[in-house]
């Protein structure tokens, strides 16, 4: 039987984990990932900030690959069609946002799944893939907010934030997991024993550990609004999807978005700012 490493749910906005194998984790080690780390602070684009990324887009997407399968045969999917044109159509508007304001290519494909379930969440995975539950379809009043949610995960993926949290809670991971592998009698483990160490010891250099982190959504909340500007909805309903969120979490379920994403009503008061700074809206 194959031991499967969990990786922290927090690769993704919400609950949903990756279960990769040890042997697929090494063997993306093994295929270079370990050593280019020194060079691989790269400046993005978009967003112009530098960026530790340790796995190249290729191989964070056939990572995610193998995760969206089994979250898709794990989870049932809407049958509500109302629902899913729903979120389909304000995926395409608020991905002809991100297209106008430069940030991703014109006309590329998207696998875009609405879950059957009440959770209130939603999430990005590399490649191209979206996931929104019917739970956060419920709490949105209106369009305009489900695009708030849908161009702040597109921020994720402009911002690169998946491959960034990836790489470090890889390192985090390996880091644990080093002394497992070292004394592991299968051949091909202990082949790449070396490797791991040296990951495991670059781990503990840096010391890090970092979830989606604070700048990471407050630069998603910017890029969604943005996208939201260029996509024509009313902006200002981001700020009332995060009052909304914070109202909800008062209750006893809180809503898994939250959970992943603090502070709703900061970031009440930063998309306010951030709008009025823009000139989108005087709010
Ligand atoms: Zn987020």
């Amino acid at each position: 039987m194959t031991e499967r490493i969990e990786f922290d749910g927090r690769i993704l906005d919400g609950a949903p984990r990756i279960n990769m194998s040890r042997r697929a984790i090494i063997t993306g080690i093994a295929a270079g990932t370990v050593f280019p780390f020194v060079s691989s602070c790269t400046t993005n684009p978009a967003t112009g900030t530098n960026q530790l990324v340790f796995f190249g887009d290729d191989q964070v997407a056939s990572m995610a690959a193998s995760a969206w399968t089994d979250m898709k045969a794990q989870t049932p999917v809407t049958a509500n069609t109302g629902l899913k044109n729903r979120v389909l159509n304000v995926w395409s508007r608020t991905i002809q946002g991100a297209e106008k304001e430069g940030h991703v290519p014109q006309g590329a494909s998207w696998d875009v799944a609405v879950f059957d379930t009440d959770d209130v969440n939603a999430f990005v995975m590399p490649g191209n893939r979206v996931g929104v539950y019917r739970g956060i379809t419920e709490l949105t009043e209106n369009d305009d907010q489900l695009s708030s949610v849908l161009g702040h995960e597109t921020g994720h993926v402009v911002g690169r934030h998946a491959a960034e949290r990836l790489s470090v809670s890889t390192l985090a991971q390996v880091s644990l997991t080093a002394s497992q592998i070292a004394i592991a009698s299968n051949d091909e483990l202990s082949k790449y024993g070396t490797a791991i160490g040296a990951l495991g010891g670059a781990a503990m250099q840096f010391g890090v550990i970092l979830p989606y982190s604070r700048r990471h959504e407050l630069e998603a909340d910017r890029l969604g609004v943005d996208y939201m500007h260029q996509a024509g909805y009313d902006v200002t309903q981001s700020v009332r999807l995060w009052e909304l969120m914070d109202a909800n979490s008062s209750g006893q379920r809180q809503p898994e978005f939250l959970s992943t994403h603090p502070d709703p009503a900061n970031r009440a008061a930063a998309l306010r700012q951030y709008i009025n700074a823009k000139g989108y809206a005087l709010m």
